[in-house]
């Protein structure tokens, strides 16, 4: 145990370091004041910024908009009119091996660009400030999945080395620290690298990844209910090889969480 007179020396000398960390971000704000990670745009003392203070309002509604209505089992969107389903009609009669999808939202527009922009070497805070928006949406609604794991789509270690970010990384970083739920980004290993899915259509996109990803055998999975996560989705052909090789290894339901769902055309 300390002497009191250290732990209380220890704890001004923690306070003393605060203060000097709160003191040099606020000289470092009004040199450089923080901007919109998507607009660049200055917050003039609104109060109302998206993301932990990361993206201004407008931009928050158009990237993420509060209100979308979609497939709890695909993410894909729905009439307006419809309440929201468990299934579509795209996805009922579909082999996806997971159970639900969350969206930020759809895959074109500004989301597209700014998603676009977080698989790049300076794109780590864009995939942070989506990923809160992510949460600021939809947390309530992934708690209720009660994951227990955050696994990150893997990319295949070249191509990793080339970008030298994963963005499904940094997502799941975040999501896992919020949900208190720990990382595992060594669940799911690439056996192979595949050709890259855009481009290719919805059926060759199946072909291309499977039998593509592994459960390591030191993963008991009994029980389990994993929180796959990625930027995109499009056909989930990849999301639904990973979902089926987790289940092989005893996971009881996986969910997915996005940031866009490209639908449409690309399906
Ligand atoms: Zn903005
Ligand atoms: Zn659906």
């Amino acid at each position: 145990m300390l002497p009191l007179g250290d732990w209380r020396g220890r704890m001004s000398l923690r306070a003393g370091c605060a203060r000097a960390v709160r003191a040099a971000r606020s000289v470092v704000d009004v040199l450089f004041p923080p901007r919109c990670v998507s607009c660049g745009s200055e917050p003039d003392g609104r109060p109302d910024w998206a993301a932990g203070g990361l993206l201004c309002p407008k931009c928050a509604e158009q990237l993420g908009p509060k209100h979308r209505n979609c497939c709890r089992r695909c993410g894909g969107n729905v009439p307006e009119e419809t309440p929201r389903p468990d299934q579509c009609s795209w996805c009922r009669n579909s082999q996806l091996q997971f159970d639900s999808v969350v969206a930020l939202g759809n895959y074109h527009g500004p989301l597209q660009e700014v998603v676009a922009a977080t698989k790049t070497p300076a794109g780590g805070l864009m995939a942070e400030a989506l990923t809160r928006l992510l949460l600021e949406r939809h947390e309530g609604e992934i708690r209720q999945l009660r994951p227990n794991f955050v696994v990150p789509v893997p990319l295949y270690w070249g191509r990793r080395l080339g970008r030298g970010i994963n963005s499904a990384e940094t997502m799941a970083r975040t999501l896992a620290r919020r949900l208190g739920a720990p990382m595992a980004p060594r669940m799911v290993v690439r056996r192979r690298n595949t050709a890259p899915q855009k481009g290719l259509p919805p059926q060759a996109r199946f072909r291309n990844v499977r039998n593509a990803f592994a459960v390591p055998a030191n993963y008991h999975l009994e029980d389990a209910r994993p929180l796959l996560v990625d930027d995109t989705l499009t056909t989930g052909a990849t999301c639904s090889e990973i979902a089926w090789a987790l289940k092989q290894s005893g996971a009881s339901v996986v969910h997915v969480a996005v940031l866009a769902r490209a639908q449409g055309a690309n399906r």
